[in-house]
């Protein structure tokens, strides 16, 4: 124990500290290092990994900020959240956060706790875990001393996520602090202990009373880690994935017909996002993955002859996507096109790894894709969970067949940002037309020309092809 008081002291061996330190004895506070920054450290993750730090003082949070602002090299703005008596820094890449100690009694039937001031102890009670209280004191009286009123270094060293206060408590003022559990369960590979998944289980019905943002906002964390399949399978243990992504629960289990059975595309799925966790960090390609097979649910059907199948799940799937984004408040941009592109086109290259396949269906992928072409192999890849070593290896290599396919066609034919090699005030000139549908017609027909690979990629070609076009089209003298 004296050993880790003594290192507790030398974590916070940094101007910064020093700095913050000066500035809390001017202005009369008290003020400690807490949350993510301590335990962090005493987990011993590399210190120049860790960007946020937050402080808490007993006293103003913003009057510190502020002047913490101004004590720093550099033009700092300070952000300021009045309602939540929070101020935020970013100076250079971190982002220091202040916030003044507080004390919140909730009431059953509101959202909304009453807030006072109040001590650092207060503040330790109203966190979400005992490992998120720990606290390191930047006071002259007693500088690096770490303070753990909840046992928080016992549970770091016994990997456990539990709440300061009773779980019923804690997980019923502020019942995000359910799915935070699961996230820091799977950042860190802890275990929550027995009496909060008891609490969670029982509570987990209040997390509809959270806003869809920070929900949302859990939920990208536990898919930017590297074994997400980890959250979303406590998230199902402990009833709550079904009340935010009845999507993915409805993907549970095996039918049986005629001894005929279909996989568990729910446990196929997490394990497509674990693979494409080891291939990227992009968040929104980890959310295709996790949507990928969500359009399975409503087209599953089974007859004698061809057994189970999902047909046009991609395309229903990716009609999903949107309603998804939409009920979690999700953004409707160009990153949830990207999902639903993914989804709609998940199927594709397994179609043209087969044998046999031709030059056009190459381009005709790169075509619909586009720029996505990458991304889409990559979730494919990452699609094939089978656990016969053979055919995994085959599939595999299949993938590399596609890559270089898709490769050779690129170079030859530039398809993946394709523009129209004729424009329509070409065809117009040439056919001295005003604007009318036949131009467009013209060009569709040079599109499809080229993705069959009836002419190239080239003006002169789908030139000439346009005056043969036009013709047969009785346009012209
Ligand atoms: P990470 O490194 O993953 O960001 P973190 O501990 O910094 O971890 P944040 O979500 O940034 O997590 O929150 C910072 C600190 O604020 C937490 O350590 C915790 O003490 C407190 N906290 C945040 N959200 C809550 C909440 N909903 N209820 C109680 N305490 C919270
Ligand atoms: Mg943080």
């Amino acid at each position: 124990m004296t050993k880790t008081i003594l290192e507790a002291k030398k974590l916070v061996q940094n101007n910064i500290f020093y700095k913050i330190s000066d500035i809390s004895e001017n202005l009369g506070f008290e003020t400690y290092v807490v949350g993510g920054f301590v335990r962090d450290s005493l987990i011993k993750k590399s210190q120049t990994d860790i960007k946020d730090y937050d402080f808490v003082t007993v006293g103003s949070g913003i009057k510190l900020a502020n002047k913490v602002a101004q004590a720093l090299e550099g033009k700092n703005k300070v952000q300021i959240f009045k309602n939540f008596g929070t101020a935020m820094i970013s100076w250079k890449d971190y982002n220091l956060e202040f916030v003044g100690a507080r004390k919140e009694s909730y009431s059953k039937n509101s959202r909304n706790p009453v807030v006072e001031n109040g001590s650092l102890i207060d503040d330790q009670k109203r966190r979400d875990f005992t490992i998120n209280s720990l606290s390191i004191s930047l006071n002259k009286n007693n500088y690096g001393k770490l303070i753990d009123p909840f046992n928080g270094l016992d549970d770091i060293k016994n990997k456990i996520i539990k709440t300061p206060l009773n779980p019923d408590q804690t997980f019923s003022d502020d019942p995000l602090r359910m799915i935070r559990a699961v996230r820091f369960s799977t950042k860190l590979n802890f275990n929550i202990d027995n009496d909060s998944m008891k609490s969670i289980i029982k509570n987990s019905n209040r997390i509809k009373i959270v806003s869809n943002e920070r929900v949302v906002d859990e939920l990208h964390k536990i898919l930017s880690y590297s074994k997400p399949s980890i959250g979303f399978k406590l998230l199902e243990k402990l009833n709550i994935l079904k009340l935010i992504l009845p999507e993915l629960t409805n993907l549970k289990g095996i039918d049986e017909i005629e001894g005929q059975k279909h996989k568990d595309n729910f446990y196929h799925t997490l394990e497509v996002v674990d693979n494409i966790s080891d291939y990227t960090n992009n968040v929104w390609l980890k959310w295709a993955a996790l949507l990928h097979d969500i359009g399975k649910h409503p087209t599953k059907s089974f007859n004698k002859k061809n057994g189970w199948t999902f047909h046009g799940h991609e395309f229903v799937g990716s009609k999903m996507v949107y309603k998804l984004f939409k009920r979690l408040n999700m953004p409707l941009n160009e990153k949830m096109k990207y999902v639903q592109k993914l989804v709609l086109l998940s199927s594709r290259p397994i179609v043209i790894s087969e044998d046999n396949v031709t030059d056009s269906a190459v381009r005709r992928l790169v075509y619909d894709s586009g720029d996505l072409i990458d991304d889409l192999i990559l979730l494919c890849k990452a699609d094939i969970t089978t656990k016969n070593i053979h055919r995994f290896e085959k599939y595999h290599k299949n993938f590399e067949i596609v890559k270089k396919k898709i490769k050779e066609v690129e170079q030859k034919d530039k398809i993946r940002k394709f523009q129209p090699p004729v424009s329509g005030e070409e065809i117009m000139e040439y056919f001295g037309l005003n604007p009318c549908k036949e131009i467009g017609a013209i060009k569709e027909a040079i599109k499809e020309a080229i993705l069959e690979g009836i002419i190239a990629n080239e003006h002169k070609p789908a030139f000439d092809f346009m005056v043969k076009k036009g013709k047969e089209m009785g346009l012209g003298n």
